[in-house]
């Protein structure tokens, strides 16, 4: 769903980029091909591509309209960084922004921008190149970042850093997406429990990253759940206990995963991930044994 409502909030999705990513048994921490095989034709082709066994995933960020504020929900992986430990998501020069504008919105009607967590794919557009600068993207906005990410990501305060792929994969990622924003003072650091707007709360789910959020919406009767990178893809909710490569806490990682999709089942909440295909956004059944996604 690219436009849909949450109560009286209207959010849009603002596709960055989609293709194929690794093999599943790459991507997934634990993976058993017990786990993986009962779900895989379900998952063709709008998360997994068979004729090169590779997941299929997008970029996508989030914007909610509650009609009096503008919110940014992951700014994806932007244009022009240099990414030499990935470079799926390096010098890339995508239509964002002008995608962004077809759904109604120019950079400076953004109020809000939220970051679930600090990781090179969701922190992109926080920042442009302009005349040789990384420039902040969107002019008027705050900027709420998780402050246990900042502790763990900025070079200058870091003092347990981050895992060896972690450093690898974001390398250049904080100097060239989040300082500017420091530097320009539009960065807000957050922590469990901020309101961002009345019936807009920011919730600490970390493991992926330290400082990972959820934002948990509730407007009128309806209520929504973006969960960043807490869960990948649906094989993540049929084995919660599947991390991605790229959590950098394995244990927390899991206890947060299986605390959001008990929240999801319970609360009936649209679920979110920043990563999903087909819908792009599901609802979470539990039979008592076992999680499974509800396509919408
Ligand atoms: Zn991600």
């Amino acid at each position: 769903m690219d436009k849909f409502r949450i109560g009286d909030i209207t959010v849009h999705r603002i596709e960055e980029w989609q293709g194929t990513f690794v093999p599943p048994e790459y991507l997934f921490r634990g993976f058993q091909s017990s786990g993986w095989e009962p779900h895989e034709a379900e998952f063709v082709p709008d998360f997994f591509r068979r004729e090169d066994r590779k997941l299929y995933a997008f970029l996508q960020t989030w914007v909610l309209d509650t009609g009096s504020r503008r919110i940014l929900f992951d700014t994806g992986a932007g244009n022009d960084k240099v990414r030499p430990g990935i470079p799926l998501f390096g010098n890339l020069k995508t239509d964002f922004l002008e995608r962004l504008a077809r759904a109604g919105f120019r950079p400076e009607d953004i109020d809000i921008v939220i970051c679930s967590h600090i990781h090179v794919d969701h922190v992109g557009w926080n920042t442009m190149m302009v005349d040789g600068q990384w420039r902040v993207t969107f002019p008027n906005a705050r900027y709420l970042l998780p402050l246990a990410d900042r502790d763990y990501w900025d070079p200058a305060i870091s003092t347990q850093g981050p895992g060896e792929t972690g450093t690898v994969v974001n390398a250049g990622m904080f100097e060239d997406s989040v300082l500017p924003l420091i530097h320009a003072r539009r960065a807000e650091w957050v922590d469990d429990g901020y309101e961002v707007l009345p019936g807009l709360s920011l919730l600490a789910r970390p493991g992926h990253t330290p400082g990972s959020m959820v934002l948990r919406v509730a407007s009128r009767d309806d209520r929504a759940m973006f969960v960043g990178d807490v869960v990948h893809h649906p094989a993540q909710i049929y084995n919660p206990d599947w991390n991605s490569l790229y959590c950098e806490d394995q244990e927390q990682a899991r206890i947060s995963r299986r605390l959001v999709l008990n929240e999801a089942a319970d609360t009936g909440a649209l679920f979110v991930p920043a990563h999903f295909g087909g819908a792009h956004v599901v609802r979470v059944a539990y039979d008592g044994k076992a999680f499974k996604p509800i396509y919408v």
